[in-house]
């Protein structure tokens, strides 16, 4: 185990090479094509495969949206990758991404071994390691580090990525709370954050758009036929047959796929979206548009704060907010926002709530996000359309218990969240205190490691963080600031990345712990509250590649190791000798004398120690309720594998036929058994049969025809004024404007604010980056798939053609972009008339840095290179679309 990996130097087949050598290691039939006269040859060969082959559901980890699929398998090697026909949310359906998830297991890039860095960081030298080595290289540090930091819990740093957070994070969870550290980080802030608190904070929930029932959809932004193409996607278009949506807006700033299937297409400035919301508020109030009967009612039964609203919008600072006003900001013309607003209204009336203002996921644009989407959810449930058929909906779950493990004590001396604890006055007022901020947690670590390192005098709320974990999450792509990113990890003591490949982030890291592909392993079973609610079972397909293991082994591994010292740590640091009347020995270690059950030695501590009043005041320390010793055992979140919490849940929440149908087809519902037992599934192929009519219809429908909960189930019962459209809490709350450095403050209504409103100086040929999703590239690991490559291998930057013209560029020109503070990447050019001449756009997903990636490395354009650390200076996420940038042609 002691050769060296250069991972910067390491001769990778380049290109199409590499892609070739993927598909020889893949060895799909699929992508054979023999001889014409050996095509019968081939059938049969394939038919006896089939037959033979093993057919086991799992869940897509390619995107964070877990469609359900079945991984054919011969032999102990994947084959093909299918959609599961009674998984809910994907309806017997996937997208390129998952079809491309057979190039992530076998690819010749893949780490499966435990790797340690021999190197700089960022420099890619690592030596192989066996596991234990690797685990205790890791427990080491960390008990040194808790030591130092005297108990302080919160100096480690634990991350999860999108894609494993949505079934594995509980594992990880598991680990987290044992080891008690208040910094966990998630992409919330770099996601999904302003649009998930302005809902949740007006209607207590995130919600979800129940398309299917849509009548109205006025979409502002949500590139949903590029950005995720699943079937409620595909829902979003459906106008044929009589059912689906009336009529579908759509407002952005790009001529998009979306634009092109939407019934209205409105262009619209960028970051501007919220004065267009609060100008639409302002004609429905104005007009008396949420005074109709059906909506009069609901507003009567169900919203808060209408009185408050009215006042604002007619009296108050809102008054100002019309059209006219909104027109000069947004460039959309008055009499459009007035006739969207009619539009939108009627629909609403008409079909009783059945219209949806849509908000995107992925929502952290521009510095006035969370404003903009708190005016995006008044004007929702201002015309009636929250928690109804066709609406918004809440979501409503089925009996579940999670994986996460509760016992965990809470520990004294972890500090809270340092994104959190160093906020400085009256910045980012509504920080979420959970969830926290990757910008804010970056910037702060990066500070305060800073000074503690040059052995300056940290502040009482500061403290070093120094070490970072990170399971499939790599914050060098996806959050903005590359470099600072790097710095930050520059500054601690030790870094894990727990991944299939040598990401940006894991060339940064000591440690690298070879991940499973979600094909090679079983995941927590996980209940989903969406409109047809259900609980997925990933099961594993085939055994891991190499040395690689699942994250359950890692985490349990790894308590192991610690838990012991960790609880001794803690005892040494809450020990108060004039309690108890005693001193502890010098180099006392509680670690010794613990039982695997986490139970004091008390024979073992008497040989050791003679003083029997010591004896007794440690025993009695050990067991005060403050600090219950035997709740400090890590390892028992882990006694349960993940295949015995899955199988024991299933079958005492629901009994052992409908455990045994989830395992057998990866996917429980209430009523599934009549659909297993219909006669339209085979169940070796986990598939619908051949001779089944109409499967795509069927795919649609299977839920609603064999489910036995009730038609109306999704909507959630509820009594009283439960939305809120006045946050009286957030009035005179203070933050700093970060394009004037002055304070501002926020009202209990939205508001549009100018001074936070940065517009490119186009005569000087700057232009605005906005970044978005693309069908075949969402995540970061994805820039090296030869699959996906195959159909998109760059990721071109969008210019307005007149632009390109005035600078002499062409399609695939290399330019030049330099941001305001002096960030420079090189990029290839697509001159188009779909984009704004304010504007430029970049794909994100392209353009890693790490050479380990060998088909990704340097390949487009990165999104984290580019874009300025710019934050909403009121939630604290990631506004990733207010960089500018002079582009010059090279
Ligand atoms: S949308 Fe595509 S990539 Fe995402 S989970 Fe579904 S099939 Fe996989």
């Amino acid at each position: 185990m002691s050769e060296i990996v250069d991972l910067k130097r390491r001769s990778f087949l380049k290109g199409s090479a590499a892609a070739a050598a993927g598909a020889a290691v893949v060895s799909t039939s699929a992508f054979a094509f023999g001889p014409y006269e050996e095509a019968a040859n081939e059938k049969e060969k394939k038919e006896k495969e089939i037959k033979n082959a093993k057919f086991t559901p799992n869940v897509c980890g390619m995107c964070v949206n877990m469609c359900g699929v079945i991984v054919r398998s011969v032999d102990g090697k994947v084959k093909k990758i299918d959609p599961n026909p009674l998984y809910p949310k994907s309806r017997n359906f996937m997208c390129a991404r998952g079809n491309a998830g057979i190039a992530e297991e076998y690819d010749p890039d893949r780490i499966t071994t435990p790797l340690i860095r021999v190197g700089k960081r960022g420099e890619g030298k690592f030596r192989k390691a066996s596991w234990d080595e690797a685990f205790d290289y890791i427990a080491k540090k960390m008990v040194k580090i808790l030591d130092e930091e005297k108990d302080n819990r919160s100096t480690f740093l634990f991350g999860v990525g999108a894609t494993s957070g949505t079934v594995d994070e509980p594992v990880v969870m598991n680990l987290v709370n044992g080891i008690g550290t208040a910094n966990f980080i998630d992409h919330f802030s770099t996601c999904f954050a302003p649009s998930f608190m302005a809902n949740a904070l007006t209607f207590g929930s995130w919600g979800q758009a129940d398309f299917r029932n849509t009548k109205y959809l006025l979409n502002l932004g949500a590139n949903r036929a590029e950005g995720i193409v699943t079937p409620d996607t595909m829902d979003m278009f459906k106008r044929t047959h009589k059912r689906g949506i009336e009529k579908i807006v759509y407002i952005d700033v790009r001529y998009t796929n979306t634009a092109a299937q939407a019934d209205e297409f409105i262009p619209i400035k960028p970051g501007t979206d919220g004065a267009l919301m609060l100008a639409m508020i302002h004609e429905t109030i104005n007009k008396g548009y949420h005074k109709t009967p059906y909506k009069a009612d609901y507003i009567a039964k169900y919203v808060d704060g209408i009185e408050e609203l009215e006042e604002f919008f007619t009296k108050g600072e809102g008054a100002k907010y019309t059209p006219e006003w909104a027109e000069k900001i947004t460039e959309i013309p008055a009499s459009t926002i007035r006739r969207l607003t009619k539009e939108f209204s009627d629909a609403a009336e008409k079909y009783k709530g059945a219209a949806n203002c849509y908000r995107s996921r992925k929502s952290t644009w521009y510095y006035q996000d969370f404003e903009f989407r708190r005016a995006q959810a008044i004007f929702n449930a201002i015309h009636g359309c929250v928690n109804r058929p066709g609406g918004i909906i809440l979501g409503r779950g089925l009996k579940f218990e999670s994986y996460e493990y509760e016992d965990f004590p809470v520990y004294d001396n972890p500090k809270p969240r340092i994104d959190i604890a160093c906020l400085k006055p009256n910045t980012y007022p509504l920080a979420n205190p959970q969830k926290g901020s990757w910008p804010i947690i970056r910037d702060t670590i990066l500070e305060v490691n800073t000074k503690w390192r040059k052995g300056e005098k940290l502040a009482d709320n500061e403290y070093p963080v120094r070490a970072a974990f990170h399971y499939k999450q790599n914050p060098l792509q996806s959050v903005p600031d590359y470099e600072k990113t790097a710095k930050m990890y520059e500054t601690m003591d030790l870094v894990v990345v727990i991944d299939i490949q040598a990401t940006d982030t894991a060339l940064y890291a000591d440690v690298i712990l070879p991940d499973t592909v979600y094909v090679e392993r079983e995941s927590p079973i996980k209940m989903f509250n969406t409109i047809e609610p259900y609980i997925t079972w990933r099961s594993k397909a085939v055994e891991p590649r190499g040395y690689a293991q699942d994250v359950y082994f890692m985490c349990k591994e790894l308590a192991k190791r610690i838990e012991k010292p960790f609880a001794a740590i803690t005892f040494k640091y809450t020990w108060d000798a004039d309690d108890l009347g005693a001193e502890l020995p010098k180099d006392f270690d509680l670690a010794k004398y613990l039982t695997d059950d986490f139970e004091v030695d008390e024979e073992k501590l008497k040989a050791d120690i003679k003083d029997e009043k010591l004896v007794k005041a440690i025993l009695q320390h050990a067991s005060e309720d403050d600090l219950d010793i035997g709740t400090y055992k890590i390892t028992a979140a882990f006694e349960k594998t993940v295949e015995e919490y899955n199988e024991e849940t299933m079958k005492e929440l629901y009994g052992e036929e409908a455990a045994k149908i989830a395992k057998e087809w990866g996917v429980y519902w209430p009523g599934i058994e009549n659909a297993v037992k219909s006669d339209l599934l085979d169940e070796h192929l986990k598939a619908f049969k051949k001779e089944t009519p109409d499967k795509n219809e069927l795919a649609e429908t299977i839920y609603q025809k064999f489910t036995t909960l009730p038609k109306d189930y999704y909507i959630v019962p509820k009594k009283g004024k439960y939305i809120k459209l006045a946050q009286k809490t957030f009035e005179g709350k203070k933050f700093t404007n970060p394009i004037t450095g002055k304070l501002e403050t926020m009202h209990r209504f939205p508001l549009w604010r100018d001074s936070l409103y940065k517009a490119p100086n186009t005569e000087e040929g700057e232009v605005r980056v906005v970044v978005g999703r693309h069908a075949y590239f969402t995540q970061s690991f994805h820039p090296n798939n030869y699959l996906l490559l195959d159909l998109m291998n760059y990721n071109y930057l969008w210019i307005n053609d007149e632009l390109a013209k005035k600078l002499g560029l062409r399609f695939k020109d290399e330019v030049e972009l330099t941001s305001e503070q002096g960030k420079k990447v090189i990029a290839k050019v697509y001159p188009t008339k779909r984009i704004r001449k304010d504007t430029a756009f970049i794909a994100t997903g392209f353009g890693a840095q790490s050479p380990m990636m060998t088909l990704g490395y340097k390949n487009g354009i990165s999104q984290a290179m580019i874009c300025e650390n710019t934050i909403d200076p009121i939630i604290g996420s990631a506004s990733m679309n207010e960089t500018l940038v002079k582009i010059r042609k090279v």
